[in-house]
């Protein structure tokens, strides 16, 4: 049997929990609210050279998803998409961004200017591949075409009208109808391309 008296189990009640251990040994992730180990560096960025953040490998790999897509744009590009991203949105932004010239008294913690960060780069991605133009290749328009469909057609439009004719032209419902069959097959043909290219 176990002695519950024994000096190990003495030894186990004296150690700190887990998440002072933790708190005291290893850094956390510093995305907000993440409890995990701040295993992984990404630079903070332009006018921080030399800095970084500790995240953990999802939130490293969130940031540098973001913080790669502005690589290569030019900076009226980069805000003007910042701005777009921003219209509407929270009040507390311009003092995100300028917050580290503030004085104590408004001081923005560290959790609240990385938060803004990482909101503001995900919304400008999202607002850029909105307004991204899709280059429509040649294939593609004839895909579209085969589903009765121009290059306007978004996506959601596109799985629509597939599923649409798809169900019209099943086998199911068309006895051994030949012309229906091959029809079919073009469709999925066409809808299968258009995956591939991002347009489905
Ligand atoms: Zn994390």
């Amino acid at each position: 049997m176990m002695n519950l008296n024994s000096p190990l189990f003495d030894r186990i009640r004296s150690k700190p929990n887990a998440e002072e251990v933790r708190a005291d040994q290893e850094p956390l992730c510093q995305h907000p609210g993440c409890r995990r180990k701040g295993e992984f560096r990404a630079p903070k960025g332009r006018d921080h050279e030399g800095e970084f953040y500790l995240f953990c490998l999802e939130h490293v790999k969130e940031y540098n998803q973001s913080y790669n897509y502005f690589a290569g744009m030019t900076d009226a590009a980069v805000q003007s998409y910042q701005k777009d991203a921003l219209t509407g949105h929270r009040p507390t932004w311009n003092i995100s961004v300028t917050g580290a010239g503030l004085g104590a008294e408004s001081k923005v913690d560290a959790a609240t200017l990385l938060r803004a960060k990482l909101d503001r780069l995900r919304r400008a991605r999202e607002a850029a591949a909105e307004a991204r133009v899709r280059p429509v290749g040649k294939a593609a328009l004839k895909a579209l075409e085969a589903l009765g469909l121009d290059d306007k057609a978004d996506k959601p439009t596109v799985r629509r009208r597939f599923k649409e004719l798809a169900k019209r032209l099943h086998p199911d419902l068309n006895e051994g109808d030949r012309s229906r069959e091959e029809k079919l097959r073009a469709i999925i043909d066409a809808y299968n391309y258009l995956k591939t290219v991002g347009l489905a």
